[in-house]
């Protein structure tokens, strides 16, 4: 049998003195996640023979995702942040934490602090007036048991008619198709907004060029996301997905899930356009969410991960 270099002795004490084991400054944790993350890019090295190419290959690959601002698409699109939600089901599926609405991916382009409204909110800013569809969202929030949760934050973000979102597209005004929405008595939200595109990753962009060599495209189906969370209830991070969408089933990012695609309704009656204060086509959908209890009272906040204007 072939000693692997990287497993000898003297290479893990080695490891052991890159992550820190010498010293006593620092994070015991870092320390632990650095040296199985330096042993296990040695092992590949090793045994999957990468060249000294390919090894600064991806050195500065690394470097042009980070440039862009593309590391968290990357995630997404390797699978991995689907990944971190089936790990969490199957540890709730063991701790008998079931039931309520499916999580999926929260995805990169969340923005913190969009406009707090009671019961319902207006998401877009009419720049798409004559281009998009109108839509008229709504649903309600519930336990598990099917009791509405009044006072729950609806927060939802989408796409416009371009796949772009607000903020990371300079060009639309500020939280267009961002709201928070405070459920009503009833535990009822309810949305006027646009029927948003599917999109995909810049092809130009170093995720793409991931997906090239993977023989993988990067589009996304059209798709709302939601934040969802009241006191006493477990956070929940979810989207969904809507019917109809050639990519529904075919997410680079691996978001769709049972139980979370939007049935999208194109109304094109005259009398119902009128009552609705439309001349136009447009679209309903319905969508209402169940909430698990919160176990401990962190689980009723998401994740810390870094945002954009987190603190607002
Ligand atoms: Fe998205």
């Amino acid at each position: 049998m072939t000693v692997k270099i990287s497993q000898t002795p003297e290479l893990q004490a080695f490891f052991k003195t890159v992550s820190g084991a010498d010293s006593d400054q620092g994070s015991p944790r870092a320390k632990q996640l650095l040296f199985r993350l330096v042993n296990d890019v040695a092992r590949i090295v090793e045994d999957l023979e990468v060249t000294d190419d390919e090894f600064w290959a991806a050195v500065d690959y690394l470097n042009r995702l980070g440039a862009r601002n593309e590391a968290g698409l990357l995630a997404a699109g390797l699978g991995v942040e689907h990944f971190l939600d089936l790990l969490q089901d199957a540890k709730d599926a063991q701790a008998g934490q079931v039931g309520g609405t499916p999580r999926t991916i929260e995805g990169p382009l969340y923005v913190a602090g969009a406009p707090l409204c009671q019961g319902e909110a207006r998401l877009d800013d009419g720049s798409e007036a004559g281009v998009a569809t109108v839509l008229f969202l709504e649903g309600v929030v519930r336990d598990t048991e099917g009791n509405p949760v009044p006072g729950a934050v609806v927060d939802l973000w989408h796409a416009n008619t371009q796949g772009t979102y607000s903020y990371f597209d300079s060009s639309q005004t500020d939280y267009n198709l961002r709201r928070r929405i405070v459920t009503d008595a009833q535990g009822r939200y309810r949305a006027r907004s646009i029927v948003p595109s599917g999109y995909g990753c810049n092809p130009e962009g170093p995720t793409q060029e991931c997906l090239n060599l993977l023989g993988r495209h990067g589009q996304r189906p059209a798709h709302i996301h939601y934040f969802i969370s009241a006191p006493g209830y477990r956070h929940l991070t979810t989207q969904i997905n809507l019917s109809g969408d050639k990519y529904l089933w075919d997410d680079f990012a691996f978001a769709t899930r049972d139980g979370l695609v939007g049935q999208v309704v194109f109304v094109d009656d005259h009398q119902a356009a009128q009552a609705r204060g439309l001349d136009e086509r447009f679209a309903e959908l319905e969508f209402d969410f169940q909430l698990q209890p919160a176990v401990r009272p962190a689980a009723e906040q998401r994740s810390h991960r870094p945002r954009v204007l987190q603190n607002s």
